[in-house]
């Protein structure tokens, strides 16, 4: 039973207008444990926490949505040197020291409520793609995975989007079909090679696919390879569209190391 349910005599149930204020009310006498340890706002993270995220306002890639210095034009060098297997990509914010912590909480430390303020930045971030799409679907995480660390971060984040969009939700749109390494430490063409082929529509799924436009959903990219992968596998399954949203990018593609 949730302090919630403690709280209303059972014959006395609340209508769910009630229940979102009362939640309100919750949330302002037992706020949500913030990340440095200090009083959270806005869903978990504090005004100093929330302040030092670099989030991507200005001129970005068309393609990859890499923040651009000056507004130099659509697309960046690698996108037109080579077409992604995606049609675009946004993300909320650089990953940084300061966007790293919240985005490694959700994923390894239980902080759930992270979700859905990722998911209202990537309702900003990305509103330009979401107009053109019907549907969100997560990067899945391989089963064994999944077991492991009990939830898929991108489907927590992708859920709350859904809501917030009115898109349609498909899950289980994508199947990791082989458990990869961890993409850590590769190189550009080492994350390629280590995700190709890895992932699938199941057959159950190719119907709910098949000519619609897809919004893809990640916690963060760095070389793009996972999203392309993704993506490949949805257009296969004759997905009309691909776009990317993730909460946080890194600046720079090519040889990076995180
Ligand atoms: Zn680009």
């Amino acid at each position: 039973m949730s302090a919630e349910d403690g709280l209303f005599p059972r014959l006395l149930k609340p209508g769910p207008r009630t229940r979102a204020l009362w939640r309100g009310t919750l949330d302002v006498i037992f706020p949500p444990q913030a990340i440095d340890g200090g009083a959270a706002q806005a869903g978990g993270l504090t005004a100093p926490a929330w302040s030092r995220i670099q989030f991507l306002d200005g001129p970005v890639c068309d393609g990859c949505g890499v923040p651009f210095e000056f507004d130099i034009g659509s697309r960046c060098a690698t996108c037109l040197a080579k077409p992604r297997a995606f049609d675009a990509a946004r993300a909320a914010c650089l990953y940084d020291d300061a966007s790293r912590e919240p985005i490694l909480k959700l994923k390894h430390a239980d902080r759930l409520d992270l979700a859905p303020l990722f998911a209202r930045w990537l309702s900003r971030a990305a509103h330009g793609l979401i107009a053109d799409c019907d549907a969100v679907v997560p990067v899945p995480l391989h089963p064994s995975r999944l077991l492991a660390r009990r939830y898929n971060q991108a489907a927590e984040i992708a859920r709350p989007l859904s809501r917030l969009t009115g898109l349609a939700y498909i899950p289980d749109a994508l199947v990791r079909r082989r458990a990869t390494e961890t993409q850590g430490g590769k190189s550009g063409t080492g994350r390629r090679r280590n995700v190709a082929g890895a992932f699938e529509v199941p057959a159950r799924r190719a119907a709910q696919v098949a000519g619609r436009r897809i919004l893809l959903i990640d916690d963060v990219m760095t070389t793009g390879a996972t999203a392309e992968g993704c993506a490949r596998a949805l257009k296969a399954a004759g997905a009309l569209r691909v776009d990317v949203a993730v909460v946080a990018r890194v600046k720079e593609m090519a040889g990076l190391t995180i």
